[in-house]
């Protein structure tokens, strides 16, 4: 795996430490924030339109006013980015396999990281984004795979080791960072 697991367990002590409170989505000047697993500073910045930046290891807020709701402008930032990942890496894998997509959506769940519906229709999971880029390949092949099997069988398995060799180790992955991951925001 090409990500460092010290760096994002490192990450997500940080988050929950920063901020015990239940609201942790406060994005506080100095607090952190991980994107594909890989972690960023939160510095705020007055603009003249509402945006995200990302420069180097800063993740900048830039508002117009400060009446500008923070966590609207972030988590429209986090949905967006991630959807432009799980549409490229979902479209791949359902080439290689031969299925077609219906629809893609990014919501805010917590108690999965994505779905299929039997319309052809996948869901992910917004806090992915805050995951390492291979588990949400992960999570891109499991979905897929059921578009072809919609069960979790040994054909389904099968189907998704094909897209995703390294499944076994992602599942474990998930298993441990579930929790705190959905914690995160
Ligand atoms: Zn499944």
């Amino acid at each position: 795996m090409s990500f460092d697991l010290f760096t994002f367990s490192g990450w997500i002590r940080k988050w929950l430490f920063q901020d015990p409170s239940p609201e942790k989505s406060s994005f506080e000047e100095g607090s952190f924030i991980a994107l594909f697993g890989k972690e960023y500073k939160i510095q705020h910045i007055q603009g003249i339109s509402n945006r995200i930046v990302i420069q180097d290891d800063i993740f900048f807020i830039v508002k117009s006013k400060p009446s500008v709701c923070t966590k609207t402008l972030v988590f429209k930032f986090l949905k967006n980015t991630l959807m432009t990942k799980v549409q490229l890496k979902s479209h791949e894998y359902a080439a290689k396999i031969g299925v077609t997509i219906s629809k893609i959506a990014v919501k805010k769940m917590r108690s999965r990281w994505g779905s299929c519906s039997s319309a052809g229709n996948l869901s992910y999971a917004l806090h992915l984004v805050f995951a390492p880029e291979p588990m949400i390949d992960y999570v891109c092949a499991h979905e897929v795979a059921h578009l072809l099997h919609m069960n979790h069988g040994k054909d389904f398995w099968n189907c998704t080791q094909s897209l995703y060799p390294e499944y076994k180790y992602a599942r474990k992955w998930f298993r441990e960072n579930s929790k705190s991951l959905f914690a995160c925001a």
